[in-house]
Formats: structure tokens, sequence, C-alpha cells
């Protein structure tokens, strides 16, 4: 606790370094010479090893007046491979060029940005870049599925390294950005000016590269633009839905380029995330919201931090509206037609058919054929009921289903289980539950 407080006296490392890089670091054992430190991913490590190490056994030295190493070890054995991470050299700093408009959207920086989880590494990666462009990881290239942060994180960084470096030249684009600005200047006979544009900036970021199948001229362009910036050890920044590999018919050698630097993917906050997040959004947004009703919101929304994103704004539309505090209440009011649209595109008559078979002790060649004894006519009808109240098929699909039977079939079991229902509690109760059941 002692090294760590020294750490964070020194000014050179700004709150976001210090919880980032040393205070998630967990001492594990001393032996008088040697600290066993546990850190969470490969990236701690070598940034450890570049950065803080020698600071740490000045500090340890102070601290206990003998020589202490720091040993390095990795919790669990996640994150990739270090040793092939790329370093590079010194980059020498040139006259800067005419200001190039970065496009950076203020709000994404690393103060806004929750870290848990699925994008721990990917932040630290983010951090490392942004602390030294050019040097650490070239490029960096951050894979996931939408709305989970890529586009923050990369922000993130441009607006760093811009507060560093007010005079760096950083340039973010879309890539369908790039193809067009390509385009354009193909057409219009400015490739000079293109060229002038895109390799004359210190840090690059380009968002969503998944846009480049199927480009091949774009992608040609795109690999000169990647190799001028390379060998001048100017930073490059991509990030697309999945790995370049995966991408359709982005030439190999662009896919190698990539294999160069640095890889993380960035996956789906966890519960404890996803609550996070909402609080700091909430916060900021002056929502007073109280904790349970946080969980509760985090347990219902668990896609991505986009659709979180989107049902606080609802849940704060309906407050205000209503002029009512955020309540319960309130926040299933406001989800409701969430979450129905997410469960009717995800359920199937397959689904429900199996579900309701086996809680009825019939099979689902029962409820698809023909036979008309009540043990086996009421379970039918209850799934064909509860097809039409669970997802969105029509009449004829839910038919279908049923071994092909008429639309008609449909409208008249799901008309009759509606009235049984409404005088039977057990009926309604064995309904009930397969609804949990399905669901779940
Ligand atoms: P992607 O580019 O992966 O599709 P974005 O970066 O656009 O996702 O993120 C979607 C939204 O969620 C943005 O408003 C972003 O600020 C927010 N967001 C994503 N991850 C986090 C996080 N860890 N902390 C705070 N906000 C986040
Ligand atoms: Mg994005």
């Amino acid at each position: 606790n002692q090294i760590k407080a020294k750490f964070k006296e020194n000014p050179k490392f700004d709150e976001n370094t210090y919880a980032t890089w040393i205070n998630s670091v967990t001492p594990i054992s001393y032996d008088g010479h040697v600290l066993t430190l546990e850190l969470p991913t490969a990236l701690h490590r070598d940034y450890w090893e570049r950065q803080l190490k020698s600071t740490f056994i000045e500090y340890a030295y102070a601290v206990t007046q003998t020589d202490v190493r720091p040993n390095l070890v990795l919790k669990g054995e996640t994150g990739p491979n270090t040793d092939n991470l790329a370093q590079f050299q010194q980059n020498h700093a040139k006259p800067t060029t005419p200001h190039i408009d970065p496009h950076l959207n203020h709000h994404y920086t690393f103060d806004t940005f929750v870290i848990g989880q699925g994008n721990q590494m990917a932040h630290a990666a983010a951090l490392a870049v942004s602390e030294d462009p050019g040097k650490v990881y070239n490029p960096l290239f951050f894979y996931g599925g939408v709305g989970l942060g890529k586009t923050h994180l990369m922000q993130a960084i441009g607006n760093k390294v811009l507060k560093t470096h007010p005079n760096a030249n950083v340039k973010y684009v879309t890539t369908e950005k790039f193809t067009n600005d390509f385009i354009d200047a193909l057409q219009n006979n400015k490739m000079q000016e293109f060229r002038r544009v895109y390799r004359n900036v210190d840090l690059l970021l380009v968002d969503d590269i998944q846009f480049l199948a199927n480009k091949e001229g774009t992608q040609d362009e795109f690999f000169n633009t990647f190799n001028a910036l390379y060998e001048e050890n100017k930073q490059i920044v991509m990030t697309a839905d999945r790995l370049p590999n995966e991408i359709n018919s982005l030439t190999d050698r662009l896919v190698s380029r990539f294999k160069w630097g640095l890889s993380v993917d960035i996956t789906a906050p966890d519960l404890e995330t996803r609550a996070a997040i909402l609080r700091a959004k909430a916060q900021s947004e002056g929502l007073q919201v109280d904790d349970n009703i946080m969980s509760y919101i985090a347990s219902q929304i668990d896609s991505n931090v986009r659709e979180l994103e989107g049902a606080l704004s609802r849940i704060k539309a309906f407050a205000d509206l209503k002029q009512e505090p955020v309540t319960m209440d309130l926040v299933s009011e406001a989800l409701k037609p969430l979450k129905l649209n997410k469960e009717k595109s995800a359920l199937t008559p397959e689904t429900i058919m199996k579900v309701t078979a086996s809680y009825y002790h019939v099979t689902v060649k029962d409820l698809k054929g023909k036979k008309r004894v009540k043990a086996i006519v009421i379970p039918r009808q209850v799934a064909m009921y509860l097809c039409r109240e669970l997802t969105d098929n029509s009449l004829p699909k839910i038919g279908e289903a049923f071994g092909g039977k008429d639309h008609t079939t449909v409208i008249h079991a799901h008309e009759k289980i509606t009235k049984m229902a409404a005088s039977d509690a057990e009926l309604q109760k064995q309904i009930a539950d397969l609804k949990t059941e399905i669901r779940h």
C-alpha cells in the first residue's frame, strides 16, 4: 500500500493510469527480496516491464530500505501471448503539418468508459497506445459485436493523444468515409490531395473495416496508406465486428499486416459491468435511480451497451413525461416493448412445442398429429395458443408447424384456450408455468 501510495502521489501517473495499471495489481507474496504481484492481463505485464518496473524498484527501496524485485505473474491464464507483441522504435518528432479535423466525439473518452470483464484488455491496450502512439502495439485492432464500445475506445485514444499532444494530427474515419473519399479523389483527379491528407496523420483511426469486404480498389489504397504510415511509425487503430481473416475477400496482404500488431476482442459486459455502466450514465444524466432498480434493468437488458443506453433514455423520458420518480413499475412499463420484441424474435414454434409436450407428458409428434383424445387435444391447443402469444409467426405459419394444419384451427385453439383459462385457475397456472419455462 505504501508503494501504491507513492505511485498515486506522482503526477506522472494520472488517475486513469493509476487505476488501470497500478491499482489493479494484487500483491501475492513477499520473501524480503521478491514481491510477487498478480496482474490482470498480459498487457499489464508488458506495461510493467516497459514503464513501471524501475519506478517500482525505486519506491520499494524507499519504503523498505532494501532491494525488492517485482515478480510479475498473470491472473489465471488468459490474454494473448505477449511474446509476439510488436515493439517499435522511437518516433522522430517532425514539424507538424497543417491541422486536420480529427472528427472525434468529445464524449468518447477514457473517463466515461466503464471498465469491466469483457473490455478490460481492450481498455488497457487502448490506454497503452494513447500514452505511446506508434511505439507499442501497431496496428491496434479491436473486434467484437455491435454496441460494445469499439468506437468509444478508439476515439478515446484520439482524444487522449490530442490532449497530451495538441499539435498531433489525429484523424478518425469510418471505412465508409475512407471509401467515399477515395472514390471521390479518383473521379476528380484529386489523389494527391487524398494522399496528403491520409498520409500526414500521426494517428489514424479507421472504424468498421469489415466494410472493406469486396472492395478491392479501396483495399489497395488502404494497404498503401497503411504502409506509408507504418513505415513512419505512425499509429494505426482499427475496429471490425470480426477478425480480419473472417472478413470476406479481405486480401491476404492486408490480413497479414494486421497481424503485426495486437488484436483484442471486446465481449458483452457481464451483469456487474452492465450495472456499473448504467450507474455512470444515470449519474451523468442527473437521473436518480435506486440501486435495486439499476440491477433489475441490467438483468433485463443483456445484449450490448447501446441497448442499455437506449433503455435508460426510455426510462428517463417516461419519468420526465409522467413527472414521477423512477420506480420498479415505471421501469417495467418503459422496458416492456423492448423485452417483448426481443423475446418474440427469439422464440420459435418448435421450442414452444417441445416444452409444452414435455410439460404435459406427450410427444411433439402428438402435437403435430391428428389424434382427438382430450389428453392430447388440450396440450396441442395450449401450444398453438402460446405460439400466437409468444411469437410473431403468422397463423398459417403456426398451422404449418403443427403438421400442416389450417390457420382456422389455430384461431379456434387460441379462442378456446383464452375462454377456458378465464374460468379455470389450474389452466391459468399451467400457462404461466409454461411461459416461464419457454422463456427460460
Ligand atoms: P461499437 O463501436 O462497438 O458498436 P460504441 O463504441 O458505439 O460500440 O458503443 C455504443 C455506446 O455504448 C456508446 O454510446 C458508448 O459510449 C457506450 N459504451 C460502450 N461501452 C461502454 C463502456 N464500457 N462504458 C461506458 N459506455 C460505453
Ligand atoms: Mg462502432
